[in-house]
């Protein structure tokens, strides 16, 4: 059976680090939907043009732009032969029901979440240690709490569903790997 992942955790929670390790060793294939967005952007594709003022201010994208476009992308075939690892999707609770709708009607379903907890004060030293453009401290700020006022009721759904797996994400990036490990080969 594919497995199908998601990567929970606020922006610099590291997931995208811990995806990097994950991809190189399980089969799954790894879809950020930051990454697609500021590809889209780079593009500037109508996707990139649509998504770049809610980036820009660290807002979340709305809902039917991303949903549509994780769909599209879950219906590829690599997809549908390997699993998926998805990174900074679901953001909300209304994304996490979408994509439950969408995978049920596949008879498919989410096998397990890591949700990387890391507390604020390491969150928002990492995100302005990483230099991106849309990192400066007032978009960090603003981004952490739209991002927080989302994650735990997301955190919460997939604890109520069972597949919830909380990974102490403060410390030592190989013990925090381990830690992935553990939770991802007790999956059958
Ligand atoms: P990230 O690289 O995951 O931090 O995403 C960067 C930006 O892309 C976010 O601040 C949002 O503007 C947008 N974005 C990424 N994923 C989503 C999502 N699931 N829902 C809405 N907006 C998103």
């Amino acid at each position: 059976m594919t497995k199908n992942l998601i990567l929970l955790g606020l922006p610099g929670a590291g997931k995208g680090t811990q995806a990097d390790k994950i991809i190189a060793e399980y089969p799954m294939v790894h879809i950020s939907t930051g990454d697609i967005f500021r590809a889209n952007m780079k593009e500037e594709t109508e996707l990139g043009q649509k998504a770049k003022s809610f980036m820009d201010a660290g807002n979340l994208v709305p809902d039917e732009i991303t949903n549509a476009m994780v769909a599209d992308r879950l219906a590829q075939s690599d997809v549908v032969e390997n699993g998926f690892m998805l990174d900074g999707y679901p953001r909300n609770e209304d994304q996490a029901k979408f994509l439950d709708q969408f995978l049920a009607e596949r008879n498919e379903k989410v096998s397990a979440t890591l949700y990387f907890e890391v507390p604020d004060q390491v969150l928002v030293e990492r995100l302005l240690g990483r230099g991106r453009a849309d990192d400066t401290q007032e978009v960090i700020a603003h981004r952490l709490e739209v991002n927080k006022e989302a994650n735990l009721p997301l955190v919460d759904y997939y604890a109520k569903h069972g597949v919830l797996n909380t990974i102490d994400g403060n410390g030592e990036l190989d013990r925090i790997y381990s830690d992935v490990k553990t939770a991802l080969d007790a999956l059958d």
